[in-house]
């Protein structure tokens, strides 16, 4: 059962169109409509969730254990010189889309029409403040 409203959960069960390039029972992989580059392929779990937040680590698993099957095969047939792999989460992070789904993005060379752009700061932290947040964010794991 798909979650109302959700186009993900409708492509999934057939009620809207898609390009599928993969199907098992636990995930389904089908072209973006908006192809950042050619073979631009959206990778979802057959569970809806909403985002990384949400996901289980079962969901988690089985979802990430076909991308590189997926992935290779997008690789065999258009020879991209790479290929990133990106999931937004939340709207600030520019999710559009509220089941959670890994862009597959083939990279033919610069122009290609994918511009991560990315300001680094590596100067605003020291070591030592690298050593506190890593700290902070391993005693929430762990508890
Ligand atoms: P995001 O911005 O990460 O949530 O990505 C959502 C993606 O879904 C966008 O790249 C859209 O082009 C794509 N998309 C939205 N609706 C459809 C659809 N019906 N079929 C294929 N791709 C879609």
């Amino acid at each position: 059962m798909g979650h109302e409203d959700c186009i993900f959960c409708k492509i999934i069960n057939g009620e809207l169109p898609s390009a599928k390039v993969y199907e098992d029972e636990h995930v389904y992989a089908f072209l973006d409509l908006s192809q950042v580059t050619k073979g631009h392929t959206l990778v979802i779990p057959k569970t809806h969730t909403k985002n990384i937040f949400e996901t289980s680590p079962e969901v988690a698993k089985e979802l990430f254990a076909r991308i590189p099957k997926i992935a290779n095969a997008i690789n065999t047939v258009y020879q991209p010189l790479g290929m990133n792999l990106l999931n937004n989460n939340e709207a600030a992070a520019e999710q559009s889309v509220f089941h959670l789904h890994i862009h597959i993005i083939p990279r033919y060379g610069d122009g290609d029409g994918y511009t991560p752009n990315w300001t680094v700061h590596q100067d605003d932290y020291s070591s030592e403040d690298l050593q506190n947040m890593a700290k902070e964010i391993q005693d929430t794991i762990e508890s």
